[in-house]
């Protein structure tokens, strides 16, 4: 067996398997050794059914038999019940008045079930026991794992549980990883970590760490080549991040002409007086304009902080400079935004910022196109086709291009493209990034901006390759959001508060943490409020004489728009909404937020969606409403009311909960494992560190192969949107 040879030809497998690893992204049996486990079982602490006792607290794995629900006689309670056996004897299981449980299982699943041993001898049970799924765990001695490998290795008591997918159980992978491991396809694999790199951290090569991943000997093992994978990963994307600087570097810079006066006239003219964060914001963009190389800058800063305000004059300063060899012209700005709702509030915005100028601006998105100004009505803008707009882009004539992701399709080519704004960074791809960049000979310079307040670490990782500028300052006047987190059950009170506001000529949101109706599989989950119905449920029975708005990523942009635009004018007075309305809108006069199921958000989010109320000068409010249970989770959201600010939001989040949580795990293209990772601010660092040496040395890491392929798969699943 080789690694490069593919799974379906050194195993005989099933269609529905096939399908599984396809879906899993498993081609390869190299693709199969780098499947890590997600976590360990451990039955050295679990025991055998036959040797339990009334009163013990144990942990015992079994296959569920006869499960069924029934009434007690006397109180016609509900109960589930099934056996629980494991070779060595069964016992019965109940639940009482979670009936559900039973249909939840399935006859013949391997479970891990914890609880206390009731009843009396001969007629033992575990009543309500914790149960959770342990796909594949041996049971005996008999049912051993390396059943046919030869290998009667009896100490084994960790077992690996890996992520799966239908059609393939961790049962399996265990049988086929042990034969690749005993083949020794991993003894054949390079290690692309250069070994002195790992006697410096003290991580284990690459063939010791995958066997004591699949197949540890103890915790410690697992986790010291956990922490080698880490590594790795990390240490990846911070070549490829310095690698992508160095280019950057080098290239030649679109030169930008600074005119003080004119810049300082600009930002007078803004209705208010910039904050110092912005001002210190801007004077780095304006040395990064005028020293070599292009800026790549990335700005963080809290909703509301006034990064727009940042942006535009950027951008002025780029339209008031003229291309190389054309005095007459100006340069152009490419400006980037996550939805078409903001795309078209940005396009407004810079209207109002540059219309006492000569300057035009295009808006482009999926649903149509827009310029300033119109011919016929010079303070309106006009609905063009895109072919037009396209073709006045590429003339230079269009000075200041707003939209979507539609901005950087291979149809729009700038002709004289001098600065790319993004908003909302996080919602594009790193690759999407340089699309736009590479479109012209002369390097554009860059600036990203972003309200996720972003840990440490997760920066330098994502965002190596960029410059960091932190807006940490409000502007003046803006009161902190007061904040309640309530239960369930109080709702009415915060129903009230909204009658309140919109008495007093304010509108409000309300969040829904989902758009349909729960999945019917998900008997467990909290039943979520929908937005549809809950929409549905405020209009008739909450707020009957007030026009309530519904706005969820199903609809189309159009529709979207049309919902945004009646809001922002005052048709609607309460917003139902998915978090689409996340990022960015601005809608001054709505000073309440009501957010439901606020405990399946990440803390970064909900802070984020509070910061849809600190628009104006006005006290605003936001209700979380809190539907879980447990300790954790009102702790976890008491930070919400306790944080000053959304980075201290986000660290709190990175250590409860890992940065999967924080952002999604398959948005990131992080592993797991590179995701944990981010807890270890040192070892970021250091990968950090080392690639940055490496880089120095030897810009196109000439002497390290291994790493080009490593540094490509990894780009390959990187995107951060
Ligand atoms: P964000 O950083 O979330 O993108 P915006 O740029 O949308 O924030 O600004 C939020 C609001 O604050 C806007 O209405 C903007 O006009 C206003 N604003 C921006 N800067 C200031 C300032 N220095 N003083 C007062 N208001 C400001
Ligand atoms: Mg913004």
């Amino acid at each position: 067996m080789t690694p490069h040879e593919t799974i379906r030809s050194q195993f005989r497998i099933i269609d529905t398997q096939l399908r599984a690893l396809k879906k899993l992204g498993l081609h390869t049996v190299r693709d199969l050794l780098y499947h890590l486990p997600a976590r360990y079982e451990n039955i050295a602490e679990s025991k055998s059914v036959g040797t339990l006792q009334k009163g013990d607290e144990v942990v015992v794995y079994g296959t569920f038999s006869a499960l069924k629900t029934r009434k007690t006689w006397n109180s016609r309670r509900a109960i589930a019940e099934g056996w629980l056996s494991d070779g060595t004897g069964r016992i019965k299981v109940m639940w009482f008045n979670q009936p559900y449980l039973a249909k939840m299982l399935t006859e013949g699943v391997v479970m891990k079930v914890s609880g206390t041993i009731g009843g009396s001898e001969g007629k033992l049970f575990i009543s309500n026991p914790e149960t959770e799924l342990a796909s594949g765990i041996p049971l005996s001695q008999s049912d051993s794992l390396f059943e046919g490998d030869g290998n009667t290795d009896t100490e084994q008591t960790l077992f690996a549980l890996y992520p799966e997918s239908k059609g393939i159980t961790s049962k399996w992978f265990r049988h086929a990883i042990a034969r690749a491991l005993s083949a020794g396809v991993h003894e054949q694999l390079t290690d692309p970590v250069p070994e002195e790199l790992r006697t410096r951290y003290h991580l284990p090569r690459l063939a010791t760490a995958l066997v004591w991943l699949h197949q540890p000997k103890k915790l410690a093992d697992s986790e010291s080549a956990r922490k080698r994978f880490a590594f790795e990963e990390i240490f990846a994307i911070q070549l490829a991040k310095y690698k992508e600087r160095a280019e950057v570097a080098q290239a030649d810079a679109v030169s930008i002409a600074l005119d003080t006066k004119n810049n300082n006239s600009f930002v007078d003219r803004f209705p208010f007086a910039l904050t110092s964060g912005q001002r210190h914001a801007i004077e780095s963009i304006f040395a990064d304009f005028t020293s070599p190389g292009a800026m790549s800058r990335l700005l963080e800063g809290d909703v509301g902080s006034g990064k727009t305000a940042v942006a535009a004059t950027a951008a002025f300063a780029v339209v008031e400079s003229s291309p190389n060899g054309n005095v007459h012209g100006r340069l152009q700005v490419a400006y980037m935004a996550p939805t078409e709702i903001l795309a078209k509030q940005h396009f407004e915005s810079f209207i109002e910022y540059f219309h006492y100028m000569p300057v035009s601006i295009g808006l482009l998105t999926g649903s149509g196109c827009l310029k300033y100004p119109s011919k016929v009505s010079p303070t309106k803008s006009t609905s063009v086709s895109r072919a037009q707009l396209l073709k006045w882009v590429g003339e230079g004539d269009i000075h200041i291009l707003i939209g979507t992701h539609a901005l950087i399709q291979k149809s729009v080519s700038f002709k004289n493209l001098g600065l790319i704004i993004i908003d909302e960074q996080h919602r594009f791809g790193t690759r999407q990034r340089h699309e736009l960049r590479k479109k012209d000979d002369l390097m554009p310079h860059l600036l990203s901006m972003t309200a996720t307040p972003i840990p440490r670490t997760l920066a330098l990782t994502l965002y190596g390759d960029l410059d960091l500028t932190v807006l940490d300052e409000m502007p003046a006047g803006r009161k902190p959001v007061k904040s309640f987190i309530i239960k369930e059950s109080e709702r009415s009170q915060a129903y009230a508060h909204i009658t309140e506001e919109l008495n007093a000529g304010r509108q409000a949101y309300v969040i829904c943490p989902r758009i349909d109706e729960p999945d019917p599989e998900k008997l467990m989950a909290v039943m979520a409020a929908s937005a549809i119905e809950t929409a549905k449920k405020l209009q008739r029975e909450i707020f009957p004489d007030r026009h309530v708005g519904l706005v969820h990523s199903k609809l189309t942009p159009k529709e979207k728009d049309a919902v945004m635009e009646a809001f922002a004018a005052h048709e609607i007075y309460i917003l139902v909404a998915t978090s689409v309305v996340e990022v960015g809108v601005n809608v001054p006069n709505a000073t309440i937020i009501m957010i439901e199921g606020a405990e399946r958000f990440g803390l970064a989010q909900l802070h984020q969606l509070r910061g849809r109320v600190i628009r104006s000068e006005h006290q605003a409010y936001c209700y979380f409403v809190n539907a879980g249970k447990s300790q954790k989770s009102k702790d976890r959201l008491k930070a919400l009311t306790t944080a000053k600010s959304g980075f201290e939001l986000a660290e709190f989040d990175l250590k409860q909960r890992g940065a999967g949580e924080l952002y999604g795990r398959s948005q990131s293209g992080l592993s797991d494992i590179g995701m944990d990772a981010l807890k270890n601010l040192k070892l970021v660092e250091a990968a950090r560190e080392e690639a940055k040496k490496l880089v120095e040395q030897d810009a196109t890491l000439a002497h390290y192969p291994h790493l080009h392929t490593l540094i490509a798969e990894k780009l390959e699943k990187l995107h951060f949107e």
